[in-house]
């Protein structure tokens, strides 16, 4: 496969630790005369951006995602509302999201990041991209949409939902490749066969752009076998920029861009994990504007090895995030917190405060049970009460979390106690 920006993509692996360190300084000094944030810590820290090196550096506290909520909606914001051009709004907890701001430039890097790693997967100006991700506030649809859009394919805005209309456009205008989420692609797989439509000799579809949710290579050449769609998995956060991690064609996870992004695996105490060894990812970018990401934990555990890739590029290989080191859950790409359905569950003086969360997929659909119990002082046998109650707490729950849970009203004592640390969430979801 090309390369979209070869000299970087396969700058020695020397030169390209050198080449972070520099960008890692100035990146310091940047967000050190302009953040009050990050001056603070690095004040704290007793760290000089033109001194700090890679064993320094991690001096620095972790940066987390509560840093950003907490300074809602633009407190670390380093540059003015004229220099951005573009915001974006991910999902909150307890009702506060999180903003996230670009510049030009920032959006720029972002673009390019997509572009180099479709490219490593084959994408090119002769192909027809369609983008099945949401357009929005959600960074992924805009994001692979301008990054096949800089490689010069022909981009279908399709966005979300109407699954027959996105069937007849990859038949009727050569669609060659896809975007979206995993089980988006199985449900359209799925609905092809219902419909007698066989996706390999109907279509010209033959590779996808797949990220949002966790799935599995099992997942992906279960997909392949069923479809003849290679799909490439896709990794980031808004909090970067977006998704902008890419799987090559060598499929041996996604290229992490040394230029844009520092990135460490920690284990529990903090001491960084070895190469391919499992621990938490902590990312670092190293060209942004709007502002600071800077020892940032984002919660996903993850490996990353700098061995060499059989497709020639010497940027580290990112795992498939294979875990959260705190209890988010991610349902259907929307991060869930155990504790926001806890909140709810408060809200209704009927229910007791036991609950379970349990999580299934069938056919890689994200399904979500909540199991509650009634508080004794409320019982009663009027089943049409019951449902009303019931519906009531399904209802508060689709707006707190933005997504459908079941629920299941059961009687008082009927779901297990816990002793000690709580495991409210049953996850059966299986990727296999
Ligand atoms: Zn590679």
């Amino acid at each position: 496969m090309p390369f979209w920006n070869e000299e970087i993509e396969t700058m020695p692996r020397e030169d390209l630790r050198k080449m972070q360190l520099s960008l890692l300084r100035r990146e310091l000094r940047k967000m050190y005369d302009s953040s009050k944030f990050i001056h603070d810590r690095m004040r704290a820290a007793n760290l000089v951006p033109e001194d700090t090196d890679f064993d320094s550096f991690r001096r620095l506290p972790y940066m987390v995602k509560d840093d950003l909520r907490e300074t809602y909606p633009d407190g670390l914001f380093v540059v003015p509302y004229d220099d951005l051009v573009r915001m974006h709004v991910s999902s909150g907890t307890t009702g506060k999201p999180t903003i996230v701001g670009y510049t030009r430039r920032d959006l720029d890097n972002w673009t390019e990041s997509l572009a180099r790693g479709m490219t490593s997967f084959g994408v090119t100006r002769g192909d027809v991209f369609q983008n099945m991700h949401g357009y929005g506030l959600f960074t992924g649809g805009l994001g692979a949409h301008y990054g096949a859009e800089r490689i010069g394919a022909t981009v279908i805005p399709a966005s979300t939902g109407n699954t027959d209309r996105q069937i007849m456009l990859m038949r009727d205008v050569h669609v060659t490749t896809l975007a979206g989420t995993p089980s988006y692609m199985f449900h359209i797989a799925e609905v092809c066969e219902q419909n007698g439509i066989d996706i390999r000799r109907d279509t010209h579809v033959t590779k996808a752009l797949a990220g949002g949710e966790p799935w599995s290579a099992s997942m992906r050449d279960k997909l392949y076998r069923r479809t003849g769609i290679r799909a490439h998995n896709c990794y980031g956060a808004s909090e970067f920029y977006g998704p902008m991690f890419v799987e090559c064609e060598e499929q041996r996870g996604a290229h992490v861009w040394a230029d844009l992004c520092y990135m460490e695996i920690v284990d529990g105490e903090g001491e960084p994990c070895a190469d391919g060894e499992k621990g938490s990812i902590v990312a670092t970018m190293l060209q942004k504007e709007a502002f600071p990401l800077i020892r940032y934990k984002i919660g996903d555990v993850s490996s990353l090895t700098w061995e060499r890739c059989g497709c020639g590029r010497t940027h580290p290989r990112l795992d498939r995030i294979s875990g959260r080191s705190d209890d988010m859950l991610v349902v259907k790409g929307i991060n869930v917190f155990p504790s926001q359905i806890e909140g709810v569950i408060g809200e209704f003086p009927f229910l007791s405060p036991f609950y379970t969360i349990t999580l299934t997929n069938p056919n890689y659909m994200d399904q979500m049970t909540v199991d509650v119990e009634f508080n004794p002082d409320f019982l009663t046998d009027d089943m049409t009460r019951v449902a009303a109650m019931s519906q009531q707490v399904q209802d508060r729950l689709k707006e707190v979390l933005n997504i459908k849970a079941k629920v299941r009203l059961g009687l008082p004592d009927s779901l297990p106690r816990f002793e000690g640390k709580s495991r409210h969430v049953v996850d059966n979801r299986s990727y296999e």
